[in-house]
């Protein structure tokens, strides 16, 4: 079993997207296990505060050092070989190939931000930043979720056809996934390319493979 776990302010917000579908299934198959770890409950005084204001002034506020840093180690103890990413940003860009890096792991814990982000002295407790794009959301829940949807579905014996993940974009060389139809054979005037109804599985596989090539000479012409 594939072990991971959120260090969250917002336990609740995972709810859902883990109660349908492909994690929903993973999770009662015993593939993965996802645990919660609520920050706030690592938090001392009698607001239990976990963020409080930057030093040298500007707006909002940060997550606190020790909150942060005491449901680290929590995860750390639940899961010893655990790898935990914090989720920024400022971090490294989430792939195919880092999805398919994480599984490998024992477990990996996702850390999840919230105001204007982390103290800067958690990084040095973390053993990776992760960003999943060049846009700013306002927690590391949505990105956290994408994440683990990402692992979950390259976990084995997770999907129904294990050939789909082979398939999927970015996990051969970079390439994308080639164009799919089903029926209606012709909709809105758009027919089904031909060769797709032609039985002749050689042709279908080579045109297929051509469009994936076009595909991805497009997407990095455009980059
Ligand atoms: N002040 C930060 C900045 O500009 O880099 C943004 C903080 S953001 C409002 C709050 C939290 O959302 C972050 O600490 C992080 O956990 C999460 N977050 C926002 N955008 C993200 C992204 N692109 N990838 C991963 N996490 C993100």
């Amino acid at each position: 079993m594939f072990f991971a776990q959120v260090l969250t302010l917002f336990p609740e917000f995972f709810d859902s997207p883990l109660s349908c579908s492909i994690p929903k299934r993973a999770i009662a198959d015993g593939a993965v296990s996802v645990d919660c770890i609520q920050i706030r409950d690592f938090a001392t005084g009698k607001h239990q505060n976990v963020d409080d204001a930057p030093y040298g002034g500007g707006p909002g506020m940060l997550m606190k050092v020790e909150p942060v840093v005491a449901a680290i180690a929590e995860a750390r103890k639940r899961q010893p070989n655990t790898h935990v990413v914090m989720l920024t940003p400022t971090g490294n860009k989430f792939t195919q190939a880092k999805a398919l890096e994480y599984i490998e792991k024992d477990s990996v814990t996702l850390l999840c931000g919230r105001y204007e982000g982390f103290d800067e002295r958690i990084v040095d407790y973390v053993d990776e930043e992760l960003s999943l794009g060049d846009y700013v959301l306002s927690g590391g829940e949505p990105a956290a979720m994408c994440v683990l949807d990402a692992m979950i579905r390259l976990l084995p014996d997770v999907l129904g056809s294990p050939e789909s993940a082979v398939l999927d974009s970015f996990t051969e060389d970079g390439m994308l996934d080639w164009p799919h139809y089903t029926r209606p054979e012709v909709f809105d005037g758009k027919a089904v390319p031909k060769v797709l109804l032609s039985g002749d599985h050689a042709k279908i596989q080579a045109w297929r493979e051509e469009q994936a090539r076009l595909r991805s000479l497009k997407r990095k012409a455009s980059k």
